[in-house]
């Protein structure tokens, strides 16, 4: 952190402390954001450590728009906070819940299984949601030979390999535009440059990176593998931050980004001012309707009975 920032973040640390706040960050925010925060993790582990904080009453949740409301569904009585409004998620707005109105329609006898990264609205309308970590478990767990699955495609396709379902993606097309840089040419150059890596890629990569992959996972079985691997050098398939994460956490390992310019410049409109004024201002507040957030607790729930967790 550079003097302004280490400034900023004192100032922080001292408002939290006064209002008993707690200051989540996703494992892809700004590397200051995640040296000021209480905890890093992704956005369904934030929202289980925010349940866990029974002193706490604000969260600042530095994410983006789906992530917040995620926080305010398992967290009804907590005011949760998101440092800049317009941290919106392209890939969750790609899938407004009519579209999964429209598919059930279609497919009358198939399951609906959401990835977590939707709006909240959009959750509402699913049987049960999942995570990049879980979603084989959870599809494999339900009794129908369909499952629509949304919004990711490249998820819904890294599925469809561990199962015997019939995988239905809505939208067709559905992607985070981070994952979708990564190219088969930057995992073949990245390996060639570094033989001695294991080559690490998240499930919302495209088929073709998934393929050439050592290990395909969340960044939180990322996280798990590296700690685990004897491996020294690792090339990263997943947006910058977790590098910063992982560095910081566990050094003493080479960290090789498989595609440096993979930034989620929505993620990281939250800056350090931002959080200060959120925490200041008790505002922006992020809300949910009580019956759409009624209905999107019971499909995360539906989850964790599923997987444990
Ligand atoms: S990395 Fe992709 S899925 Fe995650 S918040 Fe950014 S755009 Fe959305």
């Amino acid at each position: 952190m550079n003097k302004e920032q280490t400034k900023l973040a004192e100032k922080i640390l001292k408002l939290k402390k006064e209002k008993k706040a707690l200051l989540l960050a996703h494992n892809y925010q700004r590397p200051e954001i995640q040296e000021t925060a209480d905890y890093v993790a992704d956005s369904i582990g934030l929202c289980r450590r925010a349940q866990q904080e029974e002193e706490t009453r604000l969260l600042v949740f530095s994410t983006v728009d789906f992530m917040a409301e995620s926080a305010v569904i398992l967290n009804p009585d907590k005011k949760v906070l998101i440092p800049d409004k317009n941290a919106l998620c392209p890939m969750a707005a790609m899938l407004p819940a009519e579209d999964v109105k429209l598919a059930r329609r279609k497919h009358r006898d198939a399951a609906v299984v959401l990835y977590v990264n939707t709006l909240a609205e959009a959750k509402a309308m699913c049987d049960v949601c999942c995570t990049s970590a879980n979603a084989v478990q959870v599809v494999n767990s339900l009794d129908a030979k369909q499952v629509i699955f949304g919004p990711d495609c490249n998820l819904a396709w890294h599925i469809q390999q561990h199962t015997d379902k019939e995988i239905i993606p809505i939208p067709k097309r559905g992607f985070c535009y981070v994952h979708k840089l990564f190219s088969e040419g930057d995992i073949l150059f990245a390996r060639e440059k570094h033989p001695n890596a294991e080559v690490l890629a998240h499930p919302e990569c495209n088929p073709e990176v998934q393929r050439l992959a050592d290990f395909v996972g969340s960044t939180s079985q990322m996280y798990r593998h590296v700690k685990e691997t004897p491996k020294k050098e690792l090339i990263i398939a997943t947006e910058i931050g977790l590098i910063d994460l992982l560095k910081r956490e566990l050094p003493g390992k080479k960290y090789i980004p498989a595609y440096p310019e993979a930034v989620c410049s929505t993620m990281k409109l939250n800056t350090l001012e931002k959080i200060y004024l959120a925490l200041k201002n008790e505002e922006p507040v992020v809300t949910v309707p009580k019956p759409i957030m009624k209905k999107a607790r019971r499909a995360v729930e539906k989850m964790t009975e599923i997987t444990g967790r």
